[in-house]
């Protein structure tokens, strides 16, 4: 038994640029929002909906990217006003 393979051209996306759909302000390195290299803060809020039958599928994302200054001052007094309470987990290595 042989095997054949077809080349298969894919296209892949990387984030280049973060904007707070809020206020528009830019992430400081592209896709996160601290200066400091090891320093990590991302936040997107969405919605991830769709069908897995597979190897096909669909998936769709609703997004919202916002910065942590309207974290702090608009998206948690929001949620917080409908009752929700936000929920921390950290992980160490
Ligand atoms: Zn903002």
């Amino acid at each position: 038994m042989s095997v054949t393979y077809n080349d298969v051209a894919r296209v892949t996306r990387e984030v280049d640029q973060v904007t707070c759909d809020l206020c528009g302000a830019e992430a400081a390195r592209g896709n996160t929002w601290p200066v400091d290299s090891f320093a990590i803060d991302e936040i997107t809020i969405m919605r991830k909906t769709g069908r897995s039958a597979g190897s096909f599928g669909e998936i769709n994302e609703e997004k919202v990217d916002v910065c942590p200054d309207c974290w702090v001052s608009k998206v948690v007094p929001f949620f917080e006003g409908l009752g929700a309470k936000f929920r921390g987990e950290g992980v160490q290595w």
